[in-house]
């Protein structure tokens, strides 16, 4: 290990309990949730595995008015969900981690469509979400009930071996709606001034305490500032009072912002590596507890200046434990280099948006470690000797080519530019999206390590040359491109309209006059295009048959923030219109409802709608099978968005799909949790 690290592994006491290093897995969402408590176990036990002193859950409701469906929360209601979470804890500690638990209840930041329990908060309310059911005031009597269901849930949570227990009061949940002036509107001893709105605070972390008993450290997770403006609680308003009012109670804070739209965890496009430090950074002078705190950071110098600094004892981490599970092992073991450094990209964030178990750009094992059995470090070795030529350097084949290579087979990747980095090289010029080059920086660097596989540059293989090249399996990861026709996600039928497209601009089209961009895409090329074009001194209009721009982006949590920069920057949106012509100076829109046609100013028109996979080698290859016989080659296969078009994270997990499984007789299906009949 570099000496300069070495106070990261130093232990930690967390009141009665010790972490034997620093890095602290905070708790975040991994899709799986009550549904999938095999799956979760095995994710957490990888974490530990990897390194992390300690590992969290993700939230864990308390009670059945607590209900966060569709989307994945874990429970802690029953025995049966005791003994569920129990194999979690178990996967944790089999490496020595300690384990957290956070318990949960959203009050009216849930939705209760399970379950059918009225939603609850400090004052009636409507619900944090848009439906129907509003949120009714706690009474005495509820506030009293409230109080025992956090004490039985952390009775069991003690019962299923976890040694860190959450009292939560962060991200808009019920003790932080208590503590809230915004949402707090009781006239009663639990609202009001201060004192009053963290006394439901205060009595949970003590009857937390009480029912943990001595041996377990008992944590509080605040939220010290929710971006509200000075309406809500602020780092430099009250969260300092709250923070003095409780310093000694908790073994550990565990502090971040919160506030709707996950301002925790923003991703790269909108802000920096460290960007909570300016928020999070007084708690330490407040208490003699140890604090931790989360910044997306991957770097081990950053780490080491948080805590040599003083902001944070513990360095919180959700994303960089994703992207790498094995951070803090490759640090102690002096392999730094090899860090797959989160990107911020947030497609972590999209699954449990969509209710669907963890994945990410950087890790394509994440999520797949009970279900496929997929280790992050660990892969088969090869089968044979067969060998692989790859075709393309973009995020699917330096997967693919390096997973292979691990496996031990050898390999010629084979790529037609003079860079490695395929679609990431012109993605990652857009702004704020520079840390996506990192995908390609990791693979390229790995790559080096492995002798057995050879990287030929400024090689545009046509068919013939690879009926020519004697490798006996050819995997094609040629990408795609935009299309030129309009056919989009809703519009589709081709049209006659012609514009350029994202692969014209980044091979540097002309533009001119004011510039309409079409973005029936609805992921992160149109709204950063239009974004690039406006810094650029373009008159940008962004119109799209979706209500708001870049509209997928909700479920990265960024698509507020990107509403907000595109108008900051002047670009006009135009929502809920369909492109109907291209004339001279103009396009021609019409309504997605009532079909009312207006013309739009237009010098350059850009189609961000759908894209076509560059697909052609495949079938030149496979048109004629007693040529491929002759040229003795086994398989033609096509990987990433050669075969699919569609996000990096799923480029990466197809490379590395395809090298898992290549050359094993019957790759097993994925493995289902089923309810107990
Ligand atoms: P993916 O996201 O599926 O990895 P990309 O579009 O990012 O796809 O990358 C495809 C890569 O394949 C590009 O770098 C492109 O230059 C390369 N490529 C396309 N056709 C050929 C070819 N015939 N020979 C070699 N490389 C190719
Ligand atoms: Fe980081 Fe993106 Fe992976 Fe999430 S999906 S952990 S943001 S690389």
């Amino acid at each position: 290990m570099n000496p300069r690290y070495a106070r990261l592994f130093e232990p930690v006491a967390i009141g009665p309990v010790t972490a034997p290093n620093r890095f602290y897995q905070t708790p975040h969402a991994t899709g799986m949730g009550y549904l999938r408590p095999k799956a979760g176990a095995a994710l957490r036990g990888i974490k530990a595995e990897g390194g992390w002193g300690v590992v969290c859950t993700e939230y864990c409701s308390i009670h059945p008015s607590s209900d966060d469906s569709p989307y994945a929360f874990l429970t802690l209601w029953d025995e049966d969900d005791t003994k569920a979470l129990a194999k979690t804890a178990e996967a944790i500690h089999e490496h020595g981690s300690l384990a957290g638990i956070e318990l949960w209840h959203g009050g009216a930041h849930s939705t209760n469509k399970l379950t059918r329990e009225p939603m609850l908060a400090p004052s009636a309310r409507p619900s944090c979400f848009m439906q129907p059911p509003a949120a009714r005031a706690l009474d005495k009597a509820d506030i009293r009930a409230f109080r025992r269901w956090q004490a039985a849930a952390a009775k069991r949570a003690v019962e299923a071996g976890f040694d860190i227990v959450y009292v939560y009061a962060g991200h808009d949940y019920l003790p932080f709606q208590f503590l809230s002036p915004r949402t707090n509107r009781r006239a009663d001893e639990y609202g009001g001034k201060l004192g009053n709105r963290a006394r439901l605070l205060r009595e949970m972390l003590e009857e937390t305490r009480e029912a943990i008993g001595p041996d377990r450290a008992l944590a509080i997770r605040l939220a010290v500032t929710e971006l509200h403006g000075p309406t809500g609680i602020t780092h430099d308003g009250e969260a300092p009072e709250i923070v003095s009012m409780l310093a000694e109670i908790p073994d550990l804070w565990d502090v971040n912002v919160a506030g709707g739209n996950g301002k925790d965890s923003k991703s790269a496009r909108f802000s920096p590596e460290g960007y909570q430090e300016q928020h999070v950074q007084f708690v330490k002078s407040l208490t003699t507890k140890p604090v931790v705190g989360v910044g997306r950071f991957t770097s081990p110098d950053t780490m080491i200046d948080q805590i040599k600094r003083g902001v944070l004892d513990l360095i919180g981490a959700a994303r960089p434990s994703i992207a790498d599970p094995f951070l803090p092992a490759k640090i102690r073991e002096g392999r730094e280099d090899e860090i797959r450094e989160c990107i911020g990209c947030n497609i972590c964030r999209s699954a449990n948006n969509e209710g669907v178990p963890l994945r990410c750009t950087q890790n394509p094992t994440m999520g797949e470690e009970w279900r496929r059995g997929w280790h992050p470090e660990r892969i088969p070795t090869k089968r044979s000797d067969r060998r692989v030529l790859v075709v393309g350097a973009g995020p699917a084949g330096l997967e693919c080519a390096l997973a292979l290579g691990r496996r031990g087979y050898e390999v010629a990747l084979a790529e037609a530019g003079r860079e490695l980095g395929g679609r990431l090289l012109r993605d990652s010029t857009l702004p704020g999206l520079g840390t996506w080059i990192r995908v390609r920086d990791w693979r390229a660097h790995m790559l080096g390590k492995l002798p057995h596989v050879s990287v030929f540059r400024e090689s545009e293989l046509t068919a013939e040359n690879i009926l020519g090249l004697g490798y006996e399996d050819i995997a094609l990861a040629t990408g795609s491109r935009w299309r030129h026709d309009a056919i989009g996600t809703l519009m589709e039928e081709a049209s006659d309209v012609s514009g350029l497209t994202p692969d014209d601009i980044f091979a540097g089209a002309t533009i001119t006059g004011s510039v309409v961009i079409y973005d029936d895409d609805h992921y992160y090329m149109g709204s950063a295009l239009a974004e690039r074009l406006a810094a650029e001194g373009h008159q940008v209009e962004l119109v799209t048959p979706a209500p708001i721009a870049s509209a997928w982006t909700e479920m990265t949590n960024e698509q507020d923030l990107i509403q907000a920069r595109l108008i900051e920057a002047g670009v006009n949106i135009t929502p809920l219109r369909r492109l109907m012509a291209l004339r001279p100076g103009e396009v021609e829109t019409a309504c997605v409802y009532t079909d009312a046609r207006a013309t739009t100013e237009c010098g350059t028109l850009v189609l961000v709608t759908g894209r076509i996979a560059d697909d052609m080698l495949y079938t030149e290859l496979t048109l004629d099978e007693t040529r491929l016989k002759d040229a003795s080659i086994r398989s033609v296969t096509r990987i990433g968005d050669c075969l699919a078009p569609s996000s990096i994270a799923d480029a990466v997990f197809s490379g590395h799909r395809f090298a898992r499984e290549f050359g094993e007789n019957a790759p097993p299906a994925p493995r289902r949790e089923r309810p107990p009949h």
